[in-house]
């Protein structure tokens, strides 16, 4: 079952408004994948190459210049915000930094409900979710009550995940998630990711500079090299000795 399509999508930044005089900047030509329930899809490449372009544009922060986002068999790609909403949801964020999807002043339990008491879950409701999915990614319960700053890095971003979860997305991007963290803190996390994957049949895009890492998580990988997708196939066969 496919849960994403990126069709012919492409960005090139400048040359509109007010920014009409600086250079232009074609940073993914072309780029098209396909991604099913319960897999992975790498998105790999130096920096610069693009990566971050195609994530922005999937997670709708920036608007491409063109192509499909087939999201659940809906083109996302031109929505407005209005529009978008009903199909948030669907399609959650890790980024490399877990404070950018977390409140240093709301407590973890206030960060993993705000998401479902907008789309109308009930509090208690919301709140049982919450300490059942703390175990799920390794917290004790009491972690409900504390402040982001009271945790760890790879703790934060265990709570980031617990957050992005608790919507239930049938897909993950994972933007360089695990780039930040300590080689045995990554290897934790992304067993965690594996292990919700597996439980959950979440589809996950993982972006990442690193090889080895895309290695370890990824089914399949598209290499990109100056916004062009390069390469493109099954990880163990695109990341020989990675
Ligand atoms: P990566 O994530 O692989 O490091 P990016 O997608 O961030 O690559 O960048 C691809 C290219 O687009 C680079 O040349 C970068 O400088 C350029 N770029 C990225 N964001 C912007 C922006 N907001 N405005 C103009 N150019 C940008
Ligand atoms: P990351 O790799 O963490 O995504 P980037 O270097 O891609 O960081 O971009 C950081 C921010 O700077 C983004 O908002 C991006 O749009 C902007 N940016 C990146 N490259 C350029 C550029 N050449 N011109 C203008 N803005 C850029």
């Amino acid at each position: 079952e496919v849960v994403l399509e990126v069709e012919s999508l492409d960005k090139i930044y400048g040359g509109g408004g007010i920014l009409k005089k600086l250079p232009q900047t074609h940073a993914a030509k072309n780029v098209s994948f396909t991604l099913t329930r319960g897999r992975t899809l790498g998105i790999v490449g130096e920096s610069g190459s693009g990566k971050s372009t195609v994530a922005r544009c999937i997670m709708r922060l920036i608007d491409p210049t063109s192509g499909r986002i087939m999201l659940d068999g809906h083109n996302i790609a031109g929505l407005s915000r209005n529009a978008l909403r009903p199909h948030r949801q669907k399609l959650q964020v890790v980024f490399q930094d877990p404070m950018r999807s977390l409140n240093p002043r709301w407590t973890v339990a206030e960060s993993l409900i705000e998401g479902p008491l907008n789309y109308g879950t009930r509090r208690a409701d919301a709140l049982a979710e919450a300490a059942r999915m703390l175990t799920v990614v390794g917290l004790p319960e009491n972690a409900l009550k504390r402040y982001p700053h009271q945790f760890s890095g790879g703790q934060r971003q265990r709570i980031a995940i617990a957050r992005a979860v608790m919507m239930r997305p049938d897909v993950l991007v994972a933007d360089e998630a695990v780039s930040a963290l300590d080689v045995s803190v990554q290897a934790q996390v992304l067993t965690l990711l594996e292990q919700l994957q597996d439980e959950l049949g979440i589809a996950i895009v993982f972006i990442t500079h690193d090889l080895r890492v895309a290695a370890q998580i990824c089914d399949e990988v598209i290499v990109m090299q100056h916004g062009a997708v390069v390469e493109k196939g099954a990880a163990a066969e695109v990341l020989v000795n990675p």
